[in-house]
């Protein structure tokens, strides 16, 4: 687990967001959140607390809520853990500059995890349920299907 790529596409004298480092200590609780950015485009990004980072997407349109509902979503940078409770403005000149805010946020239980698919229960208060992200090649290198399933 590495924030290099993080890092390196960020001015911390410019942008609030947190810098954060890869958390060694084993947290109880795996969290996960979705934050509305509304960047050059406008897109949710998905994040989920796995060893140390939160792993990430970005999903071009609202996140699924109802069962059978899908969505691209594309693989980002590895986030620092801080990164759930960042709300602002990244400013003009910045990467990802717009405006970033908790659309939600909560817990989850990672059921299968494998490089090409994961299985997990959201409990949000917006995603409530059962998910599966699944590696969707066709549509690009880091492409998923994000499902509500
Ligand atoms: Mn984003």
């Amino acid at each position: 687990m590495t924030l290099d790529e993080y890092l390196k596409k960020r001015d911390f004298k410019v942008t609030s967001e947190p810098r954060g480092e890869v958390e060694k200590k084993v947290r109880h609780t795996d969290t996960f959140v979705v934050q509305r950015h509304d960047a050059s485009h406008l897109h949710y990004d998905l994040r989920l607390s796995i060893g140390g980072v939160l792993k990430s997407w970005a999903v071009p349109k609202t996140p699924p809520v109802k069962k059978g509902e899908k969505r691209l979503a594309i693989g980002t940078e590895d986030h620092p853990i801080d990164y759930a409770d960042f709300e602002g403005d990244i400013p003009e000149g910045e990467y990802g500059a717009g405006s970033v805010e908790i659309w939600d946020r909560g817990t989850y239980d990672m059921e299968e995890r494998k490089d090409t698919k994961m299985v997990f229960t959201l409990k949000g208060k917006k995603l409530d349920g059962k998910y599966v992200l699944l590696k969707f090649p066709k549509a690009g290198e880091d492409a998923w299907l994000f499902m509500r399933v």
